[in-house]
């Protein structure tokens, strides 16, 4: 029987499992970790929103048949040449290979930033923010240093917006049970582009800037950073700011790994793939997610979305099937859903399929979303499981 191994268990390369699992088929899965964490909702615990317990699911709750195999390991290299994948566990080998790596930080060369700055990436990451910011507030207490209270993030696209939302609804939380005055405590978005949140348009991007005044976020475009110090960031324009947390959210690229087996790959180190999702170098090995370098019917190369690496996920599954039964493949097409920001827990801007929306609805409908991918991960009983701790508030 064919060998079929999956690397990476986020968006991408879970919905790739979970519909080999439904046509019966056996894989092997290796993963960092033995759970799936929920990236796109990493923003609300990061800043306070629900348990963190609540933002991951173990893999072993969604894929449950016993043929298939689940590695927890670190990719180490890869190997096309060779059909293998070398991790920390021993080599796998394969007949096909999906690769579902994600990302890593873009960080534009910006000295100091990656050995300085915090990062939203996985489900440690954002815990790590939340426990450091706490920290802060706990030591302002004791020494009045007031950069403890200063938070800058770097970055007004998805990511950096969504998290601002909510550390700004968390914020009068830690004043209360630190006993800070409002006037001391500073949250500072930074972004060298001229708008923030620029895959929205110029009404839902003002009205998100509303919304982030009004609840205390200073937002900056057209403001670069151009170094990272210790707690310190200096500007373009000379300015330099002292601050104990800097999050950087401003870019992602491909996992290196990509770049470094010989794969063709764009600037961002993505790995070019066809219509049917096989790279273009290698035709067993189906590249997905934010690993994968796409290019639309428009020309122009997908950007990183969770709902792209899910549509690819089951394309890519499709797709090895269907060569193993000899029949032509699926071609992909981003049914784009829209895009969602949510500025709290309680208020959202965004588009869904074509329509504006913004406020309590647009809120509501990216609480939806959730539920509707736990629905396509594992049907009622994944659904049943984790709604009743999605919808708490901590
Ligand atoms: C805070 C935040 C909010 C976002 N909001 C949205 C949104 O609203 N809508 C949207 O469409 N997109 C959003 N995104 C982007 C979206 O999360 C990504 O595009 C998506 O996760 C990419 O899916 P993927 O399968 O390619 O990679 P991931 O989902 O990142 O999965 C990669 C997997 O590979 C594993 N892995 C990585 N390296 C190794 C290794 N060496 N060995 C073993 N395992 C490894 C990781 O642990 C992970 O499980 C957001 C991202 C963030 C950070």
């Amino acid at each position: 029987m064919a060998k079929i191994l999956i690397a990476g268990a986020g968006y991408g390369g879970l919905t790739c499992a979970v519909e080999l699992e439904k046509a019966g088929q056996p894989f092997t899965l290796i993963n960092k970790h033995d759970y799936h964490y929920f990236t796109t909702l990493l923003h609300e615990p990061a800043g306070g929103r629900n348990k963190f317990e609540e933002y991951k699911v173990n893999l072993h709750d969604v894929l449950r048949k016993e043929s298939s195999k689940l590695v927890k390991g670190v990719v180490t290299g890869l190997s096309p040449q060779e059909n293998k994948v070398l991790t920390d566990k021993g080599e796998l080998s394969y007949d096909y290979l999906i690769l579902a790596l994600g990302n890593a930080p873009e960080y534009f060369g910006i000295p100091g930033m990656a050995e300085h700055a915090m990062l939203l990436r996985s489900w440690d990451t954002a815990r790590k923010i939340h426990e450091h910011i706490e920290h802060m507030f706990r030591m302002y207490r004791d020494d009045r240093d007031e950069t403890r209270l200063r938070i800058i993030v770097g970055g007004a696209g998805l990511t950096g917006i969504e998290l601002c939302g909510e550390l700004a609804e968390w914020m009068p939380e830690l004043m209360a049970t630190y006993h800070v005055p409002a006037e001391k405590v500073q949250l500072i978005n930074l972004e060298a582009a001229p708008t923030i949140l620029p895959m929205l348009d110029e009404g839902l991007r003002k009205a998100a800037e509303e919304v982030l005044t009004k609840k205390g976020v200073q937002l900056r475009t057209g403001t670069a950073i151009v170094k990272v110090n210790e707690n310190q960031v200096e500007l373009k324009t000379g300015e330099v700011i002292d601050a104990r947390t800097i999050i950087w959210t401003g870019g992602v690229r491909a996992n290196p790994l990509i770049a470094a087996a010989g794969f063709e790959v764009d600037p961002r180190g993505r790995a070019k793939v066809n219509e049917h999702l096989q790279s273009v170098d290698f035709s067993n090995v189906f590249v997905i997610g934010d690993s994968a370098w796409f290019t639309g019917p428009d020309g122009k190369p997908l950007p990183p979305t969770g709902q792209a690496a899910t549509q690819m996920g089951a394309v890519a599954a499709h797709n090895v099937l269907r060569i193993m039964k000899r029949e032509p493949l699926e071609t992909f097409t981003l049914n784009y859903m829209g895009t969602l920001a949510s500025l709290g827990a309680e208020v959202g801007v965004g588009n869904v399929k074509g329509m504006k929306t913004k406020g309590v609805s647009a809120a509501l409908m990216k609480e939806g979303s959730k539920l509707k991918y736990l629905w396509q991960l594992g049907g009622l009983r994944l659904v049943n499981k984790k709604r009743g701790q999605l919808s708490s508030r901590r």
